[in-house]
């Protein structure tokens, strides 16, 4: 008999995916978790229903929402993660040489044991010295902590559930007030075709905290549209203007991010330009 999970994405649109064994299954207090092994992209971890991460292509997303801002900021060196208990944009995070310290804001401790026990290849920066983990709300965890941190990364999952009001201005209020003066903020925004409306609102949430607001984009395969978003908010530095240190990228040893996706990656098509004018 054939396992598929079938991820349904609206009324009209659902995937499936062809799984050759369940690894884990739990109710956690916030989510529904699992960590199956797909035919096609290897182990992946489902959150609710939809693939938050695969063994196959998770690169593509974590250089790509750690690396244009830490490329942009001259000397990040204390970095936020809320989210990401995979601990996939910790690990992309780490290898730049000038980072000191990663705080890891995660609400479900249940994703980072999952993650460290299935998913190794993704969760193995995890116990770095440079991380400290916090399992709280990141909305709360925020609030908490002013002018402290060069690069804040949003690393969430769907607006569903938990992540629900980390799409909200208020709490991007709340980062921009975390992060130092010459701070940059990245968001990861959702599908420029399937959540238009959504992407849409975040832009302008951050346009009206920050003076220098960027969405760009990345190929994620395993994400509807294979298109994903992200929207940087910087109070000091044009990534558009970014002297990217070539010296530091050749050595990061990357799989998808470099100085040439870089600058391509905010150029964007009509389709998604036209959501911000
Ligand atoms: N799309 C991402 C990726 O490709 O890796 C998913 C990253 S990670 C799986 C998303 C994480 O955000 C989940 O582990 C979830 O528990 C966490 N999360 C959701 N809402 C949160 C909140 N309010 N505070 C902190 N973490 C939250």
């Amino acid at each position: 008999m054939e396992l598929i999970l079938t991820e349904k994405h609206t009324d009209g649109y659902s995937v499936n995916w062809k799984i050759k064994e369940t690894l884990h299954v739990e109710q956690t207090k916030y989510q529904h978790l699992a960590i199956v092994e797909t035919y096609e992209f290897g182990r992946a971890l489902v959150l609710d229903g939809i693939i938050q991460t695969t063994v196959k292509d998770e690169y593509m997303y974590h250089e790509m929402i750690a690396l244009p801002a830490l490329m942009t900021h001259p000397n990040p060196q204390k970095v936020m993660v809320i989210g990401g208990g995979d601990g996939g944009t910790i690990r992309e995070v780490l290898k730049h040489p000038s980072v000191q310290q990663v705080d890891l804001v995660e609400i479900d401790e249940k994703v980072i044991l999952a993650c460290q026990k299935y998913l190794p290849e993704i969760s193995c920066a995890l116990t770095d010295s440079r991380v400290r983990i916090f399992v709280e709300d990141g909305i709360e965890y925020v609030q908490r902590h002013k002018d402290k941190y060069d690069v804040i990364l949003i690393d969430s999952s769907d607006p569903i559930g938990p992540a629900t009001n980390l799409f909200h201005e208020s709490f991007y209020k709340n980062v921009y007030e975390a992060l130092k003066t010459d701070g940059i903020m990245v968001c990861q925004s959702e599908s420029p075709l399937f959540n238009r409306e959504l992407l849409g609102n975040v832009h302008k949430s951050v346009k009206n905290l920050f003076p220098i607001t960027r969405t760009y984009l990345a190929t994620v395969p395993t994400y509807i549209s294979g298109f994903w978003s992200f929207t940087m908010g910087s109070k000091r530095y044009d990534p558009l203007n970014a002297e990217i240190p070539l010296d530091v990228v050749n050595r990061l040893k990357t799989k998808y991010y470099n100085a040439d996706i870089h600058k391509g990656a905010f150029v964007l098509p009509e389709y998604v330009a036209e959501l911000f004018r």
